[in-house]
């Protein structure tokens, strides 16, 4: 059986679409070179497994766990990131179904939500992620910070949304200037897109 690799997902939007609040340079690049980069070492990683596999050679498993989990968790990250944003006006300014009747029930509204969401993203130690996410067993959206791309995370919860908040994401727009970030990304969001998302995830 042939072995499948990962590989970088097209954006669903012109790098262009998201300017002004994310320019056209700062989004090919974050897409096109960094995400790029975790899909090819997430694969180079697997191929010295598949080596391994085939020879019998021993690998630094240890290392390469780590690695994976890094790199991995770069692709999977960034893959929800690039559908939580959509063109600014062509989708609805707020979420919809279940996921606008979950945010009300656990952050008690949006505004609340966003407020909370946006200092775990201004708060993150260095490199990493705010990521809304949902526990099954309670039927509760929580939120999860995650430091690089795998510290912190929560094993087995989804991805509901996420905001990439590494410098490599806004240095080019905004240079230091996380905050200023952070809230031109509330003008990105793709609520309707999330919204759907929530309710497949749910059921
Ligand atoms: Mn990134």
């Amino acid at each position: 059986m042939e072995k499948r690799f990962y590989s970088l997902p097209p954006l669903p939007y012109e790098y262009k679409a998201l300017a002004p609040y994310i320019s056209e340079e700062q989004l090919r690049i974050h897409h096109s070179k960094h995400h790029q980069a975790y899909v090819d070492n997430a694969n180079a990683i697997l191929r010295k497994l598949d080596d391994a596999a085939t020879s019998g050679s021993e690998v630094d498993i240890k290392s390469l766990c780590k690695e994976l989990s890094f790199n991995l968790g770069g692709h999977l990250l960034h893959s929800r990131f690039w559908e939580t944003l959509a063109p600014p006006g062509e989708v609805g300014k707020e979420p919809s179904g279940h996921l606008a009747d979950a945010i009300s029930r656990d952050f008690g509204g949006l505004e609340k939500f966003k407020r909370q969401f946006s200092q775990a993203a201004m708060s993150v130690e260095g490199s990493g992620w705010a990521v809304l996410t949902y526990c099954f067993e309670l039927d509760r959206l929580m939120i999860m910070q995650i430091e690089k791309h795998n510290v912190n995370v929560i094993a087995g919860f989804p991805l509901v949304m996420d905001l990439d908040v590494w410098e490599h994401a806004y240095y080019i727009d905004y240079r230091n200037a996380r905050a200023k970030f952070v809230e031109a990304f509330w003008s990105v969001v793709n609520w309707d897109g999330v919204s759907d998302w929530f309710s497949e995830v749910r059921s």
